[in-house]
């Protein structure tokens, strides 16, 4: 096996839990942390449900719902970490919180262990700054969700040395990932990439070019693309994808070509978040 060893997990909100069921399928002994014990209890309860039911409909195999929970440790210490081989940190998107908790973690885990941050937009050179062992942190991000969706990044930053990186790349190959390796850029590439799409459909409604149904459905059945911009805005969430907007724009010193969209925000001030709150581009 190329990659060996328990595998922690910081955060048990949408994406960690989702790295913790593809961590505990693969195999490995996992170790979920969060800040309250109701918060790790409600996210068992969930991922129990979800798996059951993969069961039920012969998604996955007899008796391995209660498998994979089986290798599933739940903690709200931080030393619970001290055998872990790789920590995933799925925490809030917040800097500050994350330097937070990789100086704890380094001090914690084997001088060995990969530290990797699922950020979808802070550098991992800053969640790194300061540290004792910059070395040793990568960036490793999923998408959601996480069971479903193939492609994992993985982020050079400045310090990272290659070892991480090839440590990474073969524990996300284990999980059945496709990795792909990048360095420290804003938006890392899907996330670049993405903006264009996104931006340009904004742009197109803004100018009165096109209403919003007629550019999603030519993105379908054009481009090929299994939902257009707005479609796909609804589902990761308007108030998460204009935070990446804005962490990018920042990030290029306001390059204009990412200029958050007026009308993205205004949604936002609204609380039309898409389908989490029932309203977005479209109502649900
Ligand atoms: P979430 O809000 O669903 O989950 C965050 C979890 O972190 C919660 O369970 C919360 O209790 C816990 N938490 C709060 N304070 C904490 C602390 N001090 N220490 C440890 N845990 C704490 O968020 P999410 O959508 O799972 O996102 C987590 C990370 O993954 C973010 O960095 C986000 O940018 C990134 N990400 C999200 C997506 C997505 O589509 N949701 C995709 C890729 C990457």
């Amino acid at each position: 096996k190329a990659f060996e060893g328990a595998v922690g997990v910081i955060g048990a909100g949408t994406m960690g839990i989702g790295i913790a069921q593809v961590s505990a399928q693969a195999g490995y002994d996992v170790i979920v942390y969060d800040i309250a014990e109701d918060v790790l209890a409600k996210a068992m309860a969930g991922l129990s449900k979800s798996l059951h039911k993969l069961e039920e409909k012969g998604k996955i195999a007899a008796g391995a719902a209660q498998q994979i929970l089986s290798r599933i440790r739940t903690s709200t210490e931080l030393e619970a970490f001290a055998g872990a081989a790789i920590v995933v940190e799925a925490a809030p998107e917040k800097l500050e919180l994350k330097k937070s908790i990789f100086q704890k973690l380094e001090s914690i885990v084997a001088p060995e262990a990969v530290l990797a941050s699922n950020t979808s937009s802070i550098p991992i050179t800053a969640v790194a700054g300061g540290m004792k062992s910059p070395e040793r942190v990568v960036g490793m991000h999923f998408f959601n969700p996480v069971p479903l969706m193939k492609l994992v990044e993985v982020i050079a930053g400045q310090r990272t040395e290659e070892k991480a990186v090839e440590v990474t790349n073969a524990f996300a190959k284990s999980l059945g990932k496709t990795a792909v390796t990048c360095i420290d850029t804003p938006g890392f590439i899907v996330n670049r990439v993405a903006r264009g799409f996104y931006g340009e459909g904004l742009r197109l409604v803004q100018e009165g070019v096109a209403d919003l149904e007629t550019i999603d459905k030519l993105a379908r059945l054009e481009g090929n693309f299994r939902m257009g911009p707005f479609e796909l805005m609804d589902l990761i969430g308007i108030d998460v994808n204009l935070a990446v907007s804005q962490s990018v724009y920042r990030a290029t010193y306001e390059e204009q070509r990412y200029r958050p969209n007026p009308i993205q925000e205004r949604m936002v001030q609204s609380g039309d978040f898409g389908r989490k709150t029932g309203r977005g581009f479209y109502r649900y």
